[in-house]
């Protein structure tokens, strides 16, 4: 790819596609929106950073205490990878224990524990288990089905003692899998009463579905929060953020050590603050009928042309599962028709419309899709299907 703005992207040769990868997330309002790219100017005409706390860092985490009701103190770091890392060091000496629970088919980022049974690009070449991973490492992470809470309570109640249970409470890199009604209560007190900590990972469902994430949207409140994708604008920003007696455990006041030469650099937590801005209560109202519009449209081509598949959608989040007609946990997921997947996606491509290239992601709607996009993508949908 070559450029983009708005909803489109230009590929080297000049074509034009109407983009739902949105940089797998980032980008909710649409790539190199003006307020944007004037913030991320405005930034770096002062300087790139300054190996010193900012203004910007500190407004950015300040907004990102007040929309999220389980974060009482927040770190920013680079990467959702180090936001996932960091929350279970924390967790880990919080609790005194070793034990770490995550769902299969559940990205975490590409830290060795977490690389268990793992979503997104792991699952899509075949290598959830990452070869480099030592069997010491991955010994200490136990695997369960997501939504069946009759597994995690027996995993729960099995020895050693568990850390803390880490999942993303909407799951979008099995492609989109919402939780059952109430499991994340369940799962809330599950954790409660094995003395374990719940880690949310919101990287991708923080800010999307609601500006305190999917723990506004169900009532549900973990002890760490991880953020990234959607706070960084498009540039690269992460989040680990709790309980401010959690948070105290992180250096320099408590004994866990973290740093990061580039966190909360004033550009990238300036392209995050400018995009936080525009998502207003009216924007998020944009988001769910656009998704909501799509996904009507797609499942009436699916009832037209007769194709076994289902639509799942939380918000702004959706995913197109071939071969199935529910998916409920990895187990589902990895039914799914993937050969029926790739023809789909060669045929959206060509139609000019760039779908995440696996069936275990996510399709990100932003703000920048409007009218137009929305009868492309359903016109070109109903064309892939019946072909
Ligand atoms: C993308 C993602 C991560 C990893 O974030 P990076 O910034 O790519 O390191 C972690 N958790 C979830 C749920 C993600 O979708």
């Amino acid at each position: 790819m070559n450029r983009a703005r708005g909803a489109y992207l230009w590929d080297v040769e000049g074509n034009r596609y109407v983009d739902l990868v949105c940089a797998w997330g980032p980008l909710v309002a649409g790539h190199a929106h003006d307020d944007v790219l004037r913030a991320i100017r405005d930034a770096i005409d002062r300087g790139t950073g300054f190996g010193a706390p900012t203004e910007i860092e500190v407004d950015l985490a300040e907004r990102i205490v007040a929309s999220v009701p389980s974060i009482e103190k927040v770190r920013l770091v680079t990467s959702g990878t180090e936001a996932t890392m960091t929350a279970i060091r924390i967790a880990r000496a919080a609790t005194g224990r070793s034990r770490i629970v995550k769902f299969a088919g559940c990205y975490h980022g590409h830290s060795d524990h977490l690389l268990v049974r793992a979503g997104s690009g792991a699952a899509t070449f075949g290598i959830p288990d990452s070869a480099g991973v030592p069997d010491e490492v991955s010994r200490l992470t136990s695997v369960v089905e997501y939504n069946d809470i009759d597994a995690l309570a027996r995993t729960l109640a099995s020895s050693p003692p568990t850390a803390a249970v880490i999942l993303e409470p909407i799951a979008a890199n099995m492609g989109v899998v919402p939780p059952h009604d109430g499991y994340l209560a369940r799962v809330r007190e599950l954790t409660r009463d094995a003395g374990a900590l719940l880690i949310f990972d919101e990287v991708i469902s923080g800010f999307r579905v609601a500006p305190g994430g999917a723990q506004e949207r169900y009532g549900v409140q973990p002890d760490i929060t991880c953020l990234g994708k959607i706070i960084g604008g498009g540039l690269p920003v992460g989040a680990v953020g709790g309980r401010a007696e959690l948070m105290d455990l992180l250096a320099p006041l408590g004994p866990v050590y973290q740093a990061g030469t580039l966190s909360g650099n004033p550009i990238a937590c300036s392209a995050g603050l400018a995009t936080l801005r525009l998502l207003t209560p009216d924007a998020y109202r944009q988001l769910d009928e656009t998704a909501a519009e799509i996904e009507t449209g797609v499942v009436a081509a699916i009832a037209e042309t007769g194709v076994t598949a289902c639509v799942q959608r939380v918000g702004s989040l959706l995913t197109l599962f071939f071969g199935l007609t529910r998916v409920e946990s990895f187990a589902d997921a990895s039914r799914a028709d993937t050969g029926a997947f790739a023809r789909f996606f060669r045929a959206m491509i060509e139609q000019g419309v760039n779908l995440p290239p696996s069936q275990y992601e996510a399709w990100f709607i932003s703000l920048a899709h409007g009218p137009e996009e929305i009868a492309k993508i359903v016109e070109a949908v109903r064309a892939a299907l019946r072909s």
